[in-house]
């Protein structure tokens, strides 16, 4: 296995490395530094959890500082597009702190929020800028960032990019930036359609691929609990008795759904937020902050919301209610396995969602354990092996939940099945 030392990395970052208290690259840096540092394009088969931020923000800010050079006012130097404002924000802080040592300058810019502070720091001239699509366009139209000197850009979580209807952003975005630069695109699946994105705009790269979703699942205690729909909230609350769920994030499928869980919890007594598209960010930006401290024992979340946020030491990940895309369950779960820990994931099953769980077990390619000793066991849903999907979930139209501005869904039938 490399070490960090071994990677060629300037003293500064290695210096902000150890602060951080890592030791050992994960798969995807120690794949991804030595190609990125050499300037190479890079296509990452990774998601959140595998360590990819600084997979690529290392090298980034090593060669920034190696080339040097002037700052002009609303002309970064390296761009990194994420989909979501949690995510884009994380990507930020870890750039901040990695290049802590040194000279280099970040901002961040999405919807939701003001944008005059976003353009009052953009005219101090930053090295590195990190957004989502749809500020970084107005800001682009407004004639507050120009793209032209550009020398790294970073797609993050494209196949998010894609659910979310961002793509035909991101392209108006690409179009933007010199031919001449370095590219590197991360996705946590490689659909079809991103997979033609990347060939347009990689030239060459290199391919490195970590922990297929089946990998990552391996690492969660996982169960599902068969109970009928109206039974979920004293399930919860039962389960919530037990000491030895200590952080737990909590998913529902709709904003309303998070909402009530939420209520229910505080109700009984639990110190419990929810968290998605429907706060405002102050309210978003309180709650992880809750959760993050240990002030809150529940974070009750939508995908979206919860997308990207990587909060340490969660012991639990409750699926209140089961996600209709199996990938969401991989993502989901993954937010109780960070960076080599364990962590248990319980899910709730109801009659109606009895097929998803069937799609889930084929995805993972593992059977989920079944836990019968509790109170509501449903031993019908168990049995209901062929279970169909209910019609009403399929025609449901996206509800994005991130405050930015709605896409229409053009040939993207995934979008038509999501619900944040
Ligand atoms: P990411 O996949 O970029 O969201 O990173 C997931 C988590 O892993 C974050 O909390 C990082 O701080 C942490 N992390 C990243 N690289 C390492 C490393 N080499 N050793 C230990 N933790 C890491």
């Amino acid at each position: 296995m490399t070490n960090f030392t071994s990677l060629e990395l300037a003293q500064p970052i290695l210096r902000a490395i150890k602060d951080e208290g890592y030791s050992t690259p994960t798969p995807i840096q120690g794949k991804s530094i030595p190609p990125m540092l050499e300037g190479r394009d890079l296509l990452g088969v990774a998601q959140t959890g595998t360590g990819k931020t600084a997979a690529f923000a290392l090298p980034i800010i090593n060669n920034l500082a190696k080339n040097g050079g002037k700052l002009r006012k609303f002309q970064p130097r390296a761009l990194i597009l994420a989909p979501t404002r949690e995510l884009a924000g994380q990507i930020s802080d870890s750039i901040r702190s990695y290049s802590r040592h040194m000279h280099i300058s970040s901002a961040v810019v999405f919807g939701g929020v003001s944008i005059r502070p976003q353009i009052q720091t953009l005219s101090r001239g930053v090295h590195v800028l990190v957004a989502t699509p749809g500020r970084l366009l107005d800001l682009m139209n407004q004639g507050y960032v120009n793209l032209d000197s550009i020398e790294v850009f970073v797609l993050d979580e494209a196949d998010r990019m894609l659910d979310m209807g961002f793509i035909p952003d991101v392209k108006k975005i690409t179009a933007k930036l010199p031919k001449h630069r370095q590219t590197a695109l991360f996705s946590a699946t490689m659909p079809q359609s991103i997979q033609g994105l990347a060939d347009s705009l990689l030239n060459n790269p290199t391919r490195v691929e970590v922990a297929p979703a089946a990998t990552t699942a391996e690492k969660v205690e996982q169960s599902v609990l068969f109970v009928a729909k109206d039974k979920k909230r004293d399930l919860l609350g039962d389960l919530m008795k037990n000491d030895d769920i200590g952080r737990v994030l909590i998913f529902t499928r709709t904003k309303h759904g998070a909402n009530r869980v939420s209520r229910h919890l505080h109700e009984s007594g639990i110190n419990a937020d929810a968290i998605h598209g429907n706060k405002s960010q102050n309210a978003r930006q309180k709650a992880l902050k809750g959760f993050k401290t240990g002030k809150l024992r529940a974070l009750v979340a939508t995908d979206i919301a919860a997308r990207g946020i990587d909060v340490e030491g969660v012991t639990h990940v409750i699926n209140f209610d089961l996600p209709n895309e199996p990938e969401s369950y991989v993502h989901r779960i993954g937010r109780t396995a960070r960076a080599g820990a364990t962590g248990v994931a319980i899910s709730f099953c109801d009659h109606e969602e009895r097929a998803y769980l069937n799609d889930i077990e084929k995805t993972i390619r593992q059977a989920v354990p079944v836990f019968e000793e509790h109170p509501y066991h449903l031993a019908e849903i168990a049995n209901d092996v062929n279970a169909k999907k209910p019609k009403r979930q399929q025609r449901r139209r996206p509800n994005q939940g991130n405050g930015q501005r709605r896409r229409k869904p053009k040939h993207n039938n995934r979008n038509r099945r999501k619900a944040a």
